[in-house]
């Protein structure tokens, strides 16, 4: 049963096309979800990618989202949302079109083989740990470590740039 509403955070990412403007259709095909209500989107970020290096640099953004369906039917929808921005099929970390992970789920932890919540990577990567500590810098993540306190003990080369926007999502 998922009648219960938990607060979680999705983690938006794109290298093509305008990137601004696809993560704010993302944002606005998020909010026409029927069991997800956008609350908060933060602040977007320049980063270098962590897959391989011939590629452009991202933009990433974290939701904060009320949700009122199961992470996993949560995941179809995204990987639907995906598809229908038109991303395709391409290598492990490689160039995409839009992203969409589901990084924490209020009181959630789920290890399928098709979904793992908290996502497992999330604490390694500043591109999330940055637009995420500028809307829940003291939740507590999996390590039992706020996310201030992981973002100050990381050690990711990659950068991660404050971006001048020329025009408001969310
Ligand atoms: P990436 O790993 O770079 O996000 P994809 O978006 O193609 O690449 O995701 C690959 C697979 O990761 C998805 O098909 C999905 O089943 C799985 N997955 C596992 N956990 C999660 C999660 N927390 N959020 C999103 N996808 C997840
Ligand atoms: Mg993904």
């Amino acid at each position: 049963m998922a009648s219960e509403v938990k607060r979680a955070f999705l983690g938006l990412g794109t290298n093509q096309g305008r990137r601004e403007t696809v993560l704010a259709e993302a944002v606005r095909r998020l909010r026409r979800i029927e069991g997800v209500t956008v609350r908060r989107v933060s602040p977007l970020f320049e980063t270098e990618p962590v897959g391989p290096p011939d590629q452009d640099w991202y933009l990433n953004a974290v939701v904060e989202i009320e949700l009122a369906v199961l992470a996993d039917e949560l995941l179809i929808l995204l990987k639907q949302l995906e598809k229908d921005m038109g991303r395709r099929p391409s290598q492990r970390w490689g160039p995409r079109l839009i992203d969409i992970d589901i990084l924490w789920v209020e009181g959630e932890t789920l290890s399928m083989p098709h979904l793992t919540v908290p996502h497992p990577q999330m604490e390694e990567r500043a591109f999330v740990l940055v637009p995420l500590a500028t809307l829940a810098p003291d939740m507590v993540l999996a390590s039992g470590r706020t996310v201030v306190q992981t973002l100050a003990a990381l050690d990711d080369p990659h950068q991660v740039i404050p971006y001048v926007r020329t025009g408001s999502i969310g």
